[in-house]
């Protein structure tokens, strides 16, 4: 009796100590995997020449700035449109990151802050429609354009934290105030630091894709992201990188 309670006893300890090692290895991987992906970061924005503001920009951006769609009926996705040439307004280059929305409606997604700061600019701009711009604590400028409209109460000098919804999805801008519909509904994104003294733009892809991954979330191939994030099949919907 003595000897059969001892094997269980032996049984139930090798168990644990079996399920404790797999937590521990699936731990390394993932953090493995983090370290590798901040690595990546630090190495695209050393050759945009803004190296030193990646632990920032890693430390301060903490939410995906699309809202997840807990319904299931839209989903969001995006591709590396930085640089992407535009003709709207003259020759120029785009300037952020469009993520897209599945549905073509406005207001079928919430936008949400990716970090903490505080609203500096908010109204309508011919490119952006209608737009907010805010400022964290570090000096970042981060641009979220074409809203539909805003969350009730934001104005110029708000505080907002990580993750609050400051406004809604749309196709607003490329025209006077109130234009809608000159491409599809999606987020304009862009982040702007400061490069000796004068507001510079640098490319948000690979900080969302971060952003996306380690969000839990449904598994995708090998990878696990934020639960109605993908990747754009390239050239497959009109943004306004493209007009
Ligand atoms: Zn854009």
């Amino acid at each position: 009796m003595k000897n059969s309670s001892f094997i269980n006893i032996k049984r139930i300890i090798y168990t644990i100590l079996a399920f404790v090692t797999i937590l521990c290895v699936l731990y390394c991987v993932q953090w493995e995997e983090d370290i590798k992906c901040k690595i990546g970061i630090r190495t695209q924005l050393e050759k945009q020449g803004a190296g030193e503001y990646a632990y920032i920009l890693l430390d301060e951006m903490k939410y995906f700035p699309v809202y997840p769609d807990n319904t299931g009926k839209a989903d969001c996705y995006f591709e590396d449109g930085y640089g992407t040439g535009r003709t709207y307004g003259g020759e120029r280059k785009h300037e952020g990151i469009d993520i897209m929305s599945s549905v073509n409606k406005p207001s079928c997604l919430k936008i949400r802050s990716v970090s903490d700061g505080i609203v500096e600019k908010k109204g309508w701009l011919e490119l952006g429609g209608y737009r907010l711009g805010i400022r964290s604590s570090s000096g970042i400028y981060y641009y979220y354009a074409h809203l539909d409209h805003y969350k009730d109460g934001i104005k110029e000098g708000t505080y907002i934290h990580a993750g609050e919804v400051i406004g809604y999805m749309g196709n607003t801008g490329y025209g006077p105030e109130g234009t809608k519909g000159q491409f599809d509904v999606h987020l304009h994104f862009g982040i702007y630091i400061d490069k000796a003294g004068s507001e510079t733009s640098i490319n948000p892809y690979h900080l969302l894709n971060y952003l996306s991954k380690k969000r839990k979330g449904i598994k995708h191939g090998n990878k696990t992201l934020e639960r109605n994030v993908r990747t754009l099949p390239s050239g497959s919907r009109r943004t306004c990188g493209k007009i």
